[in-house]
């Protein structure tokens, strides 16, 4: 059998949707997969269709979850100040931070990296 069902959404919009199967639990299972599907976008979307399909179908939708907004991708992650570097160890020529380099300068009077100083 074939069902297919027309649901308004206001502002002369409206969603059809044709499912076929064998039986008319087939075909009501079929809309029980496709209802949330279609209103997972948009919280007015979703309220007409699981009206729609609870006053029709008596099917209850899951409850409506706002998709999370993936984090924004521009801004420029802050480097920890701990990361900079101010130059390089004079040993390993590997950057060093202001850190390693005061402390260095203090006990042996070089630029060198924490491994360095510790050796
Ligand atoms: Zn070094």
């Amino acid at each position: 059998m074939e069902l297919e069902i027309t649901i308004n959404l206001d502002n002369y919009e409206n969603i059809k949707i044709k499912v076929n199967g064998d039986t008319h639990t087939e075909c009501i299972d079929q809309f029980k997969t496709i209802f949330p599907l279609l209103g997972n976008q948009s919280e007015h979307v979703y309220s007409k269709i699981s009206s729609y399909a609870k006053r029709v179908f008596n099917i209850d939708l899951p409850k409506y979850t706002i998709k999370p907004v993936p984090p924004h991708q521009n801004i420029p992650e802050r480097i920890p100040i701990t990361q900079i570097t101010v130059g390089n160890c004079e040993n390993c020529n590997t950057p060093i931070t202001k850190a390693e380099k005061d402390l260095s300068t203090l006990f042996q009077n070089k630029s060198l990296c924490k491994n360095c100083l510790k050796s």
